[in-house]
């Protein structure tokens, strides 16, 4: 669905725009573009595949490559940061900000390339991701934990939130009251809305998945009171006290599934299984009027990477307590 023409957008106010990046299915990986004073930075961006669609939506709005400052991702992982190389080509007066833990990765991508091809297949690599551009270090910006930029004078202030990934950062836009969560409150596919509201999902993706951490993370944004979450996947939500709840409670209840299923024969089946029921329970409790084979195939991957996220957890944490 990328390549010739303009994604699918929509205005969110404050100069932001949410851009289906058109990576796996419509509405599920968003890049945002902020504007202030003539002046733009793109928070992820999707993967190599959808550089011409964001910038035919930079165009849209009047601005060209030149007026982007900033290529901001919240993690390295490929859906986020896959495309920042090659917007970062693209974009002759960007900077490129990256958690300190993940700009090594955007310098040098081999490691970030094998480290998916492990998790999604060598084939499915190159058709979801096409190439990823290494970064000139030169145009690097690394964003500790309190770290603020300005935004055409509009000040984004960056968290340090481990959870999701050690490399993860959220960035608050104190103009808008909203978040830039990136993975790190969840996932939210408009599909599976009902009249109850958005529906929500922890992504417990490997390799860095951290329970304790993430709930941590959550309480920090939240104690921004923001208006709106801003999720790569997908956009914008609103109710967040409830949907805050909800991972909550998910969260917990995908650990204790982990530590049932810890030590048995054929673990990591077993953890699929389990991650699939607790899935469509919680969906079907969300009363989302869709049938139970069609929420199986729109979560399929994330039961895929949520039960191997588990995994990689449970691995750890051994190590970590002998
Ligand atoms: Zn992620």
């Amino acid at each position: 669905m990328q390549g010739m023409g303009t994604p699918a957008f929509e205005d969110l106010g404050h100069g932001i725009t949410a851009i289906d990046t058109g990576y796996v299915r419509a509405f599920f990986d968003a890049s945002h573009l902020v504007v202030e004073g003539g002046r733009a930075a793109f928070v992820d961006v999707g993967t190599s595949h959808s550089a011409p669609g964001l910038l035919a939506v930079l165009e849209a709005k009047g601005l060209g490559p030149e007026a982007v400052d900033y290529v901001i991702v919240t993690h390295v992982h490929l859906d986020h940061a896959g495309g920042a190389g090659e917007m970062m080509r693209r974009l002759p007066k960007a900077r490129l900000v990256v958690h300190p833990r993940g700009a090594r990765h955007m310098v040098d991508p081999s490691k970030l390339w094998a480290g998916a091809s492990a998790v999604y297949g060598e084939d499915a690599m190159a058709r979801n991701y096409g190439q990823v551009v290494p970064v000139d270090a030169s145009r690097l910006l690394e964003a500790p934990e309190g770290f603020t930029l300005e935004l055409g004078g509009r000040p984004l202030l960056f968290l340090d939130t481990p959870g999701h990934a050690r490399h993860h950062f959220c960035v608050w836009d104190e103009a808008s009251r909203s978040m830039f969560t990136g993975d790190t409150f969840g996932l939210s596919y408009r599909e599976l809305a009902s009249g109850r509201g958005a529906f929500i999902l922890p992504a417990t993706t490997p390799v860095q998945f951290e329970p304790e951490a993430l709930l941590v993370s959550i309480d920090r944004l939240l104690a921004y009171l923001p208006a709106a979450m801003l999720l790569t996947h997908y956009s914008r939500v609103t109710e967040i006290g409830r949907l805050a709840a909800d991972l909550r409670r998910q969260i917990g209840e995908l650990v204790a599934l982990g530590r049932a299923e810890d030590g048995k024969r054929e673990r990591g089946q077993r953890l699929r299984a389990g991650v699939e029921r607790l899935f469509l329970g919680w969906v079907r409790d969300h009363e989302t009027p869709l049938p139970a084979e069609r929420v199986r195939e729109l979560l399929a991957v994330d039961v895929e990477l949520n039960a191997q996220g588990l995994e990689a957890w449970l691995d750890r944490d051994r190590r970590v307590v002998p």
